[in-house]
């Protein structure tokens, strides 16, 4: 059968353009993934003991924009839940991004907001001008928290020390003269009532999508016919490489359960300065499940392996660049997504990219 609109992963990107094209124009699409299953990195699934687990990392929906959050609620029920890190400095457990709270546990102290001002004053590097990682956390924070909370854990996560990296990284973490413990201040937060695969099962839930799945694009492109492509794979992949691989972080997600109840005090428990992993996410604090057991999942980083951080340096956005020369050469083809597009994309970016594209390229 001919399907016009073929879709290159099934992830949040894919999914969102399939949906939309089959729902909004009525359109035949076929979504093709090498995965044995929908939902890219997002999804989860029931482990051996019945715990609700996010196979590919902590997944937390967060977003200032209605409209994606509306267009996500057409296929899930939100549960309400306001995520919060501890991280684990000096053998305190103390809350993650850095808070008046944080602060006062760790110099064991009672300073007001603006107590805490002037001692962050006292201790931010001015710096003429801020080209990485570690001049965005020396300018807010100077070297002593930036060394305890932001060094080693950025070394662990990425290979390289944060002088290394671009300023997107440390920047993605705040720093708050307030008690406001929360990861994420987003007007909306949640996680789906009944799990990510549901929401994205929801979302293929029409007869105009087909899904092929553990099917390598490689292997099936020159025979597939399309009037457009939308393709969510990496980029370099699409063009065997001309350029060189991308590089990209990846991360070995190990898993352990437990005969108890509770395992930490928090959804994640971060650990800057100590073990080889970085973080370790209680799955049960994040979806709310009731269980006399529990499963954790420790992180370990590593330079080989599914990519899924780009690598946030000059060099590579630049290598990157001369792919996206090659792609505004290619005719009805879109590139959207993470990979495809080398952006450290959240969930709620990545679904707003891909209605802007519906939007406008393709309704
Ligand atoms: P993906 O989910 O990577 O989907 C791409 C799909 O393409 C995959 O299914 C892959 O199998 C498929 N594919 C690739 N190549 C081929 C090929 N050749 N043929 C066929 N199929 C192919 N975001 C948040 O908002 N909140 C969070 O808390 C959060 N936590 C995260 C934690 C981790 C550890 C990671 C890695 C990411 C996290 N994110 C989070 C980001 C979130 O995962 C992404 O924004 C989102 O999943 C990106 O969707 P995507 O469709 O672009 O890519
Ligand atoms: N980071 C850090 N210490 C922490 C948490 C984060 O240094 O305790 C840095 C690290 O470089 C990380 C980046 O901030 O890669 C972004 O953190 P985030 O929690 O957003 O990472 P993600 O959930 O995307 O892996």
């Amino acid at each position: 059968m001919y399907y016009p609109y073929v879709v290159v992963g099934a992830g949040l990107a894919g999914l969102t353009v399939a949906e939309r094209i089959a729902a909004g124009k009525n359109e035949k699409v076929l979504v093709v993934d090498k995965r044995a299953h929908i939902g890219g990195n997002v999804y989860d699934s029931y482990n051996e003991d019945g715990i609700l687990i996010h196979n590919y990392g902590p997944h937390i929906f967060h977003t200032n924009d209605r409209e994606v959050y509306e267009y996500l609620g057409q296929f899930t029920k939100w549960d309400d839940f306001w995520h919060r890190v501890l991280t684990q400095v000096d053998g305190n457990l103390i809350p993650m991004p850095i808070t008046l709270e944080t602060l006062n546990r760790l110099y064991h102290l009672s300073m007001s907001p603006e107590e805490m001002e002037r001692f962050i004053a006292a201790r931010a590097v001015p710096l003429e001008e801020i080209k990485t990682s570690r001049d965005v956390a020396l300018s807010k924070v100077g070297e002593e928290i930036y060394q305890k909370f932001f060094e080693n854990y950025t070394k662990k996560q990425w290979g390289v020390d944060p002088a290394d990296i671009d300023t997107s990284v440390i920047s993605r973490i705040p720093l708050r003269f307030n008690r406001d413990t929360r990861y994420f201040t987003d007007k909306y937060q949640g996680m789906p009532h009944c799990g990510y695969t549901k929401l994205c099962e929801a979302m293929v839930h029409n007869k105009n999508i087909k899904l092929l799945l553990n099917t390598d694009f490689e292997e099936i492109r020159d025979d597939l016919p399309y009037k457009t492509l939308i393709y969510t794979g990496p980029a370099d992949e699409y063009f065997h490489y001309k350029h060189g691989k991308l590089a990209y972080r990846s991360v070995d997600f190990v898993m352990e359960t437990y005969d108890m109840e509770s395992f930490q005090d928090a959804p994640v428990v971060n650990y800057p300065n100590d073990y080889d992993y970085t973080r370790i996410t209680e799955f049960k604090k994040m979806t709310g499940q009731q269980h006399k057991k529990t499963t954790i999942m420790k992180e370990f980083p590593k330079a080989e392996g599914e990519p899924y951080y780009p690598f946030p340096t000059a060099e590579c956005k630049a290598q990157f660049a001369l792919y996206q020369k090659e792609m505004e050469k290619e005719e009805n083809v879109y590139f959207l997504g993470r990979l495809a597009e080398y952006r450290y994309y959240n969930m709620d970016a990545v679904v707003r990219s891909a209605l802007d594209l519906y939007r406008d390229k393709l309704c």
